[in-house]
């Protein structure tokens, strides 16, 4: 029962009607070869592998989930060879460098094309996913050696990548890793070489049987550390040691000890990983583990809130459809069709309210990674410094916001769409409770809602005196004067502009309270956040009504008239929030912190 095709209709507006595609990123040095008709067929082709490939392994992958035995794992049947056929297509490498095998095309594709693989089959899109956390770290902080060895394999998809953090007594707090790192011995490249001892848990595709070998990027200390997260380094630990001339040589002493039953993503392997000893080459300098993992992180951070538009999307639809044809009841206002015994149920007010939350969220938050992906692009490729700073700026305000919002809208969507198909959606047979199951991790690794809401409220607030705020309020201030009085903008305007000023209230309330005690900016900032998360929707929402409304009135087709009755729903019910959180967030840390903790 699920239903899905990509929202390619809506990408096409976003791309060349809203933000000007082709001026920004097509025109990029490096993207001459990237223009908007290259882009659209990019896209279709996506289309047809995620739905004709991914989409029908998903319900048969989460009913088999990955199988551990002698210490390997089994993915679900199918995998393999849609692995097999996704890397020779060339999809691991879409936006990577050309020097090392990749297609070299921008972010904004890579996003738009993780969004259709999340929607189709999350657990498979986790394996690439990280195999490209693993790339970009490498790219920016590996040795040449390394980028040598490592990159062209991981490009081609015949070796993958991992991201190895997490510990039994340690996963937000990095700073208490235990994993250690001695030297031993020097490499024929004269690096150091090391030997990593330590157990990491919860490691997504820690071991599988879809490539040939598997690069652990692991977080691990060295003897003379200074303590806590600046003492932390970064290891390369191959599962199957590298050879000097590139090719496979010995099993490394880097196992998987067991996998996780667990509630979702039941194909994708999060594996216990034991570094007994194994040998390891640092990554960039001592101790700056931390930041280079963050680089790796902010951009998995990005595509983590993706995963959310990606189920909120496939929900989306699939409810949609059923909402046109389950019968249950009559229109209030008399039957809809008389000659059938009951009416479909988007007859019914609620059911509406339902589906449009869904659909308002999916294409404002839409819109919101296009509009990120293509800053993300300007900010790696424009020829003037200051416009790359001002991206950059840019996408590091938003990136906690995207990841935060998206994910908990994947989750809300998920649960919308379940509801839509009533006990329905509660069998496993409609696949509608599999896409609750699968959002909910979303919404947990790599950092969750309230660990967002500290990075925006404590780091990205008071960064550079307030320049990030203002690389978003400025732009904002100039769209509400300029179209404030344009005829037929009202609706969209005023709304946009009240919430702004609640915005910037609650921006400076933080900053004062929190200066005079951090519980003040913490107890704010998970709803703060949020209240961001609407006001940036409610900006971009603006945006598109005004590329809508320039058509005019007798040739507005149904996209562009639905595009300005989904903008006037999201200005009138799901707006209205940002009142409550400017309400709660100036309540202060009293109500929360007052309670003792033996009260709990
Ligand atoms: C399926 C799956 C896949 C994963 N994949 C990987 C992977 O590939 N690599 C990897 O290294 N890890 C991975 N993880 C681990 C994941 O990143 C951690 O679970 C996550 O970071 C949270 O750590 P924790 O579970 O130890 O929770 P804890 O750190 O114990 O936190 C518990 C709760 O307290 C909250 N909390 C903690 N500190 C604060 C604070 N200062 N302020 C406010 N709230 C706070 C947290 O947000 C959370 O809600 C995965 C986990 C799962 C379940």
């Amino acid at each position: 029962m699920i239903t899905y095709r990509a929202p390619l209709e809506d990408i096409r507006f976003l791309l060349h009607r809203v933000f000007d595609y082709e001026g920004r990123v097509a025109s990029l040095p490096g993207y001459e070869d990237a223009s908007g008709e290259i882009v659209d067929a990019v896209l279709e082709e996506a289309e047809r592998f995620a739905v004709n490939e991914l989409l029908p392994l998903n319900a048969s992958g989460d009913a088999e989930g990955c199988v551990f035995e002698n210490g390997v794992v089994r993915t679900p049947e199918g995998f393999k060879e849609a692995y097999r056929a996704f890397s020779e297509a060339g999809w691991c490498g879409l936006s990577c460098d050309p020097d090392y095998g990749g297609q070299g095309l921008p972010h904004t594709l890579q996003f738009l094309i993780n969004e259709m693989i999340c929607s189709t089959n999350l657990s498979f899109g986790m394996y690439p996913g990280l195999s490209h956390g693993a790339y970009n770290a490498l790219a920016l902080h590996g040795s040449k050696t390394q980028k040598n060895h490592y990159l062209p394999q991981l490009v081609a998809g015949t070796w993958s990548g991992t991201m190895c953090l997490t510990e039994p007594h340690c996963g937000t707090d990095l700073g208490l890793i235990r994993t250690r790192a001695e030297p031993d011995g020097v490499g024929p490249d004269g690096e150091t070489l090391y030997k990593i001892t330590g157990t990491k848990i919860f490691i997504s595709a820690g071991e599988h049987d879809l490539t040939d070998n598997i690069v652990h990027l692991v977080l691990a200390k060295l003897p003379d550390a200074p303590p806590g997260v600046r003492g932390i380094s970064m290891f390369l630990v191959p599962k199957i040691l590298v050879t000097d001339d590139g090719s496979l040589g010995e099993r490394n002493a880097a196992v998987c000890g067991s996998i996780e039953q667990k509630m979702g993503i039941k194909a994708s392997s999060t594996c216990v990983m034991n570094f007994d000893a194994a040998r390891g080459t640092l990554v960039g300098a001592p101790h700056k583990g931390m930041r280079y993992m963050f680089t790796m992180m902010n951009e998995a951070r990005l595509a983590v809130g993706l995963q959310g538009l990606g189920i909120a999307e496939t929900a989306y639809q699939s409810a949609a459809a059923y909402a046109k044809e389950r019968r249950q009841g009559r229109a209030l206002k008399g039957a809809a069709e008389p000659d059938k015994a009951a009416d479909p149920i988007i007859v019914h007010p609620d059911v509406r309210k339902n589906l449009l939350t869904m659909r308002a969220l999916n294409e404002g938050t839409r819109a919101l990674a296009v509009w990120t992906a293509i800053n993300l692009d300007v900010s790696t490729r424009h020829p003037d410094a200051a416009t790359r700073q001002e991206c950059d700026d840019l996408i590091s305000l938003l990136t906690p916001i995207i990841k935060a919002f998206m994910t908990d809208h994947g989750f809300t969507a998920a649960n919308l769409g379940v509801q839509i198909f009533g006990g329905h959606g509660f069998i496993r047979e409609t696949g509608m409770e599999q896409l609750v199951r699968d959002a909910r991790i979303t919404q947990l690794y790599e950092g969750a809602y309230g660990i967002q809401g500290l990075d925006l409220v404590g780091r990205k607030l008071p960064q550079h005196a307030g320049r990030l705020l203002r690389r978003f309020f400025h732009p904002v201030a100039a769209f509400i004067e300029a179209n404030m009085a344009e005829p037929g903008m009202q609706d969209y305007m005023l709304p946009l502009a009240k919430a702004f000023a609640k915005l910037q209230q609650a921006s400076v309330w933080i900053a004062q309270e929190g200066m005079r005690d951090p519980n003040q900016g913490a107890a704010a900032a998970s709803n703060y956040l949020r209240l961001f998360a609407l006001v940036i929707l409610a900006y971009l929402w603006a945006r598109m009504a005004e590329v809508a409304l320039a058509v005019p009135e007798d040739q507005r087709d149904d996209f562009h008239k639905a595009k300005l009755a989904t903008a006037r729903f999201y200005m009138t019910y799901l707006l209205p929030e940002a009142n409550s959180l400017f309400t709660t967030i100036t309540a202060g840390a009293g109500p929360l912190m007052d309670p003792p903790a033996e009260w709990f």
